[in-house]
């Protein structure tokens, strides 16, 4: 039985004030879940203060992005792993779209910023998925088999046990557009079955597989009623803090 996860992607968004504030609300709202694990994942500008707030409750914190070199050194700019813990996350995203898009990461850097993640003790939650001339093209199945098997060249088993996946069709991003249930299940079956053919069915079958791309509280029922989505990864709904509690709820 995998343990659902929700995780929200606060992106570039909030400054200190809004991102304590709502910390405190989710705290109080969602700080004592069980059913499933809560993340949230604030800008760097607002991660300390937000672990802070956090700290004692069952709301674990993830960082948006994290240099491809851990520790220490001349990376005017970057934000290393061990930075990162220091700042209070256990999480990050790696190669959310935007990143793929706006900023030119490509698999071989999702896969150096992983294992940059791991080996500074942070779990990782590395994001896949097509944009939608990819998939008109019906290329989605190619598209993603490429980002797995690139993003996680060489890793091992036990480095997928500190990984969750999360598939996010770019086309559904912001868009308000949400993969049906179906399209959902589909392709998260396919990366599962990527995983057991790359890593062995035991490591297939724990690894969580999020769904994410415009999910809301009345969608979030049906996605994960479907067997291969193990929770979501939440943008624009995760801003508001009784909207993301009402998506943890949902997921029970
Ligand atoms: C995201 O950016 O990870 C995301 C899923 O965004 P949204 O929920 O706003 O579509």
């Amino acid at each position: 039985m995998r343990q659902p996860i929700i995780a929200g992607n606060w992106k570039m968004h909030k400054l200190l004030p809004e991102a304590t504030e709502t910390a405190r609300e989710l705290r109080s709202l969602v700080g004592h879940v069980s059913h499933c694990l809560v993340i949230v994942a604030p800008p760097f500008t607002a991660l300390r203060a937000v672990a802070d707030r956090l700290d004692g409750s069952a709301i674990k914190v993830a960082a948006q992005n994290v240099c491809d070199i851990g520790g220490f050194g001349a990376r005017t700019g970057e934000v290393s792993a061990a930075m990162l813990r220091d700042a209070g996350c256990e999480y990050v995203i790696i190669g959310h779209s935007e990143r793929r898009l706006f900023y030119g990461e490509t698999d071989e850097m999702v896969n150096r910023k992983i294992r940059a993640a791991l080996e500074g003790r942070l779990k990782a939650i590395v994001c896949v998925g097509e944009t939608l001339p990819e998939r008109e093209a019906g290329r989605e199945f190619a598209v993603v088999e490429q980002q797995i098997a690139g993003g996680l060249a060489g890793l091992t088993d036990e480095d997928m046990s500190n990984m969750i996946i999360a598939y996010e069709p770019v086309w559904a991003i912001g868009t308000g557009k949400t993969a049906t249930p179906q399209q959902a299940q589909v392709m998260h079956e396919f990366i599962r079955r990527l995983i057991a053919r790359i890593f062995g069915k035991v490591t297939a079958d724990a690894v969580r597989i999020l769904y994410g791309g415009s999910v809301r509280p009345d969608n979030i029922g049906e996605l994960m009623s479907q067997p291969d989505v193990d929770g979501a990864l939440v943008g624009g709904a995760s801003l508001e803090a009784r909207t993301f509690a009402e998506i943890v709820n949902y997921a029970r």
